[in-house]
Order: C-alpha cells, then sequence, then structure tokens
C-alpha cells in the first residue's frame, strides 16, 4: 500500500488573527488567551479595556524599556547616519577646496572602513544587549 506523500503544510506567520476590537493583524503571541471577552483580543486592547493587568502582559514593553531598546537600536546605526552627512558634506562643498577635498576622502574611507569593521565586530554584543532587553515570553498553550 502507498504512503500518502501529500501532507498539509502548517506555515507559520501566513494566517495571523485579527482582533476583534481594534482590527489589528498579530501574530499568535500577540494575543491573550480565554474564552468569552479575551476572544481575539490583542495584547494592547486588553491591557487597554482591562482583561489583563499590565504584569500579565510580558509581551507588552514599558516605557523605559522600550527607550532602552530604541537607545540600544540607535547606538548601533548612529555612525551610518553620520557618515551619510559627512560624504553629503564632501560631495557636494569640500570635493573642490583643492587641499582639503584630499585630506577628506582619506579621513571619510578611513572612517567608512573602520565602521563597517566595528559594526561587523559589535554584532554579538548588540544581539546580547537586546536579547537581555526583550522580556521573557512563553506561547501559551493553544497559540
Ligand atoms: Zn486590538
Amino acid at each position: 500500500m502507498l504512503e500518502m506523500t501529500a501532507r498539509f503544510r502548517v506555515v507559520r506567520g501566513k494566517k495571523m488573527p485579527t482582533c476583534r476590537l481594534c482590527s489589528g493583524t498579530y501574530p499568535r503571541e500577540f494575543f491573550i488567551h480565554g474564552n468569552g471577552p479575551n476572544t481575539q483580543v490583542c495584547v494592547r486592547c486588553a491591557v487597554e479595556q482591562g482583561y489583563v493587568s499590565k504584569d500579565e502582559a510580558t509581551n507588552l514593553y514599558d516605557d523605559t524599556l522600550k527607550s532602552a531598546r530604541l537607545s540600544t537600536v540607535t547606538r548601533r546605526y548612529r555612525p551610518f547616519l553620520y557618515l551619510t552627512m559627512l560624504w553629503g558634506i564632501y560631495i557636494t562643498t569640500i570635493r573642490s577646496i583643492n587641499p582639503w577635498g584630499w585630506y577628506m576622502l582619506l579621513m571619510l574611507t578611513l572612517l567608512t572602513l573602520i565602521s563597517i569593521v566595528v559594526f561587523f565586530t559589535s554584532a554579538a554584543k548588540y544581539s546580547s544587549t537586546l536579547s537581555r532587553l526583550t522580556p521573557d515570553y512563553d506561547r501559551p498553550k493553544g497559540h
């Protein structure tokens, strides 16, 4: 007898549920668990409506955690913002000034290479800092 080869393929994240209060579509882990009024309610609406307390909604970030995460991300990508600005200044004005154009080209090339190296060498520290700033969250059973 032949075995059935066609199988159901469940791809996580393909079908995302819709919150019945705000009509927002989120992944399953951003919904609260329960029946009745708790059915199909996202975490943000559940806290606003008082279905769960703020402590129970562990994957909802509070303000200090939010700003800490934002500053971590900003610190990682800030050099590229400055480099873009400096390259823009160089291309528009300083390039035509004879000795200083060459000095700035040399400086910008060095800075760009250094920031690329620093970007890749600090990747592990960045991801560890960001995971330290991410609260532990267990996906509830059935979600
Ligand atoms: Zn909602």
